[in-house]
């Protein structure tokens, strides 16, 4: 059995005061989302993990990316021992925004996978096709070469331990989202790509999310999705009353 699972994504936004103040009022959703059988957390910078994780340990604090070196000459970066350090053990990988202005690629996305599951921890991988690759009908290709090369020589029985977005690339805040058709045509074929590599039962238990414009008021329709595991949601994330009610039309 999959549990739903709600993940904001903040990417650049909220100072640790803001963050502080959404962690407060979260602790009254973490509530509804244990009644209702449903995982929520989000994705803050580095400053607002501590915070989120202190006020509300109920909530999954994820952290937005990781380097695959423990430590060394990578100015900028952050290390999995920094963020065990914090008590942080999800964290997102490969999220475009990174492979667009950070050249994230599907080998170093690799190597991050492999270092978080060594230190088991849950790392959210990130996949998703271009606008240009959308409309050459190229989809299926991109996606899966990002699962093949970025889950590649992973342990078949840590795969369980990784949750897969499949976000396409032009739905990414720009309000177009893919319709449901899509989405749950892709995760199905992300599902079949997985069991192809790792085996029917590790297919079936891994956790697969869409995110692109996710909204209080299409978040329902992609869950209901048979290949649907949840949403990664980045603007929508943001207050807690649009947080509210997407764990609202997710749990009815
Ligand atoms: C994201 O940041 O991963 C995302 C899906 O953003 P948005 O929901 O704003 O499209």
């Amino acid at each position: 059995m999959r549990r739903k699972l709600l993940l904001g994504n903040w990417k650049m936004n909220k100072t640790i005061a803001e963050a502080k103040e959404f962690a407060v009022a979260s602790v009254r959703l973490s509530s509804i989302a244990r009644q209702k059988g449903i995982e929520i957390g989000v994705a803050p910078t580095y400053f607002g993990l501590t915070t989120l994780k202190s006020v509300n340990p109920d909530l999954i604090v994820c952290a937005q990316n990781c380097h695959f070196e423990d430590k060394g000459a990578f100015t900028g970066e952050i290390s999995v021992p920094m963020l065990q350090e914090l008590g942080i053990d999800w964290v997102l990988i490969g999220h475009s925004e990174r492979r667009t202005y950070n050249n994230e690629t599907n080998l170093s996305c690799n190597k991050k996978l492999h270092k978080l599951i060594d230190n088991k921890m849950i790392p959210v991988y990130c996949v998703g096709e271009t606008l240009s690759e959308f409309e050459d009908g190229r989809t299926k290709d991109i996606v899966e070469t990002q699962v093949r090369v970025g889950m590649g020589d992973i342990a078949p029985d840590k795969v369980k331990n990784i949750v897969i977005a499949y976000e396409p690339v032009w739905s990414i805040g720009t309000g177009k989202n893919a319709s449901q058709e899509i989405a749950e045509d892709v995760c199905l074929f992300i599902r079949q790509t997985v069991r192809g590599l790792f085996g029917e039962t590790i297919s079936k238990n891994v956790r697969i999310l869409y995110g692109g414009s996710v909204k209080p008021e299409n978040v329902k329709s992609y869950l209901a999705q048979p290949d649907i595991d949840g949403a990664l949601v980045g603007g929508a994330s943001l207050t807690i009353a649009s947080f509210e009610e997407l764990l609202r039309n997710v749990a009815d």
